[in-house]
Parts: structure tokens; sequence; C-alpha cells
């Protein structure tokens, strides 16, 4: 799943290619169509027909990210409305001159909303799991998750939201990992990056967020910063279904110190591996405590 690196690289790769264009017209696979059939809104988290009616005619003012989602602000008869995007476990938006031009046939093959640009570019949401969201909102507050959520990592409130919301009676007893993986906590930090911020802060994922110090969730705090630095300057992770815009793949897995190790890169011993926080998490008992 994209984690917030991931999703940043998306936002730039889209804010450079698509802002300023207009939308003209939208198609949505036949999945979209069956899924909305069938109770299950598929993608599209509202009801298709003010979907499809809202889009063509409308400008992309910018593209921005909130967590690990997109946004994009368009504007429409001299209204304002945004469009918020979230890419699931396999989402990806592809900028091309048309569908056949997306190289990975496994992505061209599950296309899900075609957006056809005013410069003749296709902007096409594909998702091979399905698990993706969009939907439009007036204002972006309107959003409930975006209501919840704390300050961006790079947000100067960013750590002393982190440290009261860490050790809140809400949070206190709960697994360090799960904390850091709530968006109202900080956003952003999936599975990977959990373990990587954990193992680098020698913070053991299991320990309950309120009987850490002070002074080691500073530290915890600063590991998610520079993970998420670190993944931006190397391109993002590639794991499995990860793709850039143009296709493109990431070396932050190149860079992994803990994820899906054998051997612990800091004393060699074993990596423990165990589901915290409903996924499996990466570990090291020698060198996290
Ligand atoms: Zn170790």
């Amino acid at each position: 799943m994209p984690e917030l690196p991931e999703v940043e690289l998306v936002k730039r790769e889209l804010s450079r290619s698509v802002e300023g264009r207009k939308i003209e017209s939208v198609e949505l696979s036949d999945y979209v169509y069956k899924g909305h059939d069938t109770g299950r809104k598929t993608i599209v988290k509202q009801d298709l027909g003010e979907f499809r009616e809202m889009m063509p005619g409308a400008s992309i003012l910018k593209v921005g990210r909130r967590g690990k989602y997109l946004f994009f602000i368009l504007e429409k008869s001299d209204e304002i409305f945004h469009m918020i995007g979230h890419l699931g476990m396999s989402g990806a938006f592809f900028i091309t001159g048309s569908l056949e031009e997306i190289e990975n046939l496994n992505y061209r093959k599950h296309w899900h909303v075609l957006f056809n640009l005013d410069d003749n570019a296709l902007m096409s949401y594909c998702d091979i799991r399905r698990f993706g969201e969009m939907s439009t909102v007036k204002r972006l507050n309107d959003f409930a998750p975006f209501r919840r959520m704390a300050p961006e990592y790079t947000d100067p409130d960013s750590l002393s939201y982190f440290l009261e919301r860490a050790r809140n009676e809400q949070n206190s007893k709960k697994s360090v990992k799960a904390v850091i993986m709530d968006s109202s906590v900080i956003p952003g930090v999936g599975n990977i990056y959990a373990s990587e911020a954990l193992f680098a802060s020698g913070i053991l994922p299991t320990k309950k967020a309120g009987s850490i110090s002070v002074e080691r969730l500073r530290r915890l705090h600063e590991e998610i910063v520079n993970v998420f630095e670190v993944s931006l300057s190397s391109g993002g992770s590639t794991i499995s279904d990860y793709r850039g815009v143009s296709g493109q793949s990431g070396s932050m897995q190149d860079r992994f110190k803990i994820y899906q190790k054998k051997r612990c890169s800091q004393c060699g011993g074993d990596v423990k591996t165990k589901v915290i926080a409903t996924r499996n998490t990466f570990y090291c008992t020698k060198c996290q405590r």
C-alpha cells in the first residue's frame, strides 16, 4: 500500500502534468458501474450521475496531498470544488496519450476512471484490487477524515500534536505501532515506514505508547520524518504494486533496514515478525526495547 512518500511523489508528478488543464470528459469502467448497481460503490464513493456531471468542463487548479490522500482543486463556472482520491492498496494514476500507452499490462487492464484532458492527454486511474476511492466535496473540510487528521509532518505543530496524542488516554494503552499508524497522531505512516521508524529509534513496536518517555517519542517523530525524507529522495518504495505516474519504480526498498529482512542490519541477529495493528511487523528484540 502506498504510504505518504509514494503519494507525495504521485502528487508532485500530477502537479507538473495536469495543473492548468481542463477535464473534457470522464469514462468509468464496467466494474464501477456494476459495483454501483450492487450497492458497493466501487472506487467512486458518490452518486455516479453526480460525479459524471461535475467533471466535464472542470479546470484543475492545483493538485495537493493530505496524509495518504490526494486532492484536486477544481473550478467550474466560477465555483471551486474538490476531488479527493485515495490509492487504496494498488491504485495508480497514469498520464499518457492513450490507454494503450500504459506499459504495465496489468494496470492497463484494470483502468476504472479515465479523465480526457484538453491537451489530448489522458489521466487514467487504474487499480488492480479496487480498494481505491474518489469523491467530490465542496470544501476540503467537508471530508470527515481530514477533519480529524493531525498536522502534516512538515508542519511546525506536528511534533507537539504527536507527543500529546501519543500519550493521551485513548492511545497510551495501545501499541506504539498502532498509534503512529493513526492519522490523528501523525498522517501518512503505513506498515512499512512504521517498522522502519521504530527500528531506527530503537523502540519495540509492541510497547505501549504511554510507557515511552517524551524524549524517546521525540526521537521516534524525528525518525518518521527521516524515513519519509529518505524515501522521497529515493523515489519511494516499489514493493509489488506501487507505480509512479509515468510507470517508474522507486528504490527505497533497497534502503530498508528491517522491513522484510531476515537479519538485523545493526546486530546481525534474527529479525522477528509479528502481526501488530493488523499487519506484519518486523523488529529486532536486541536493538529495540
Ligand atoms: Zn538488532
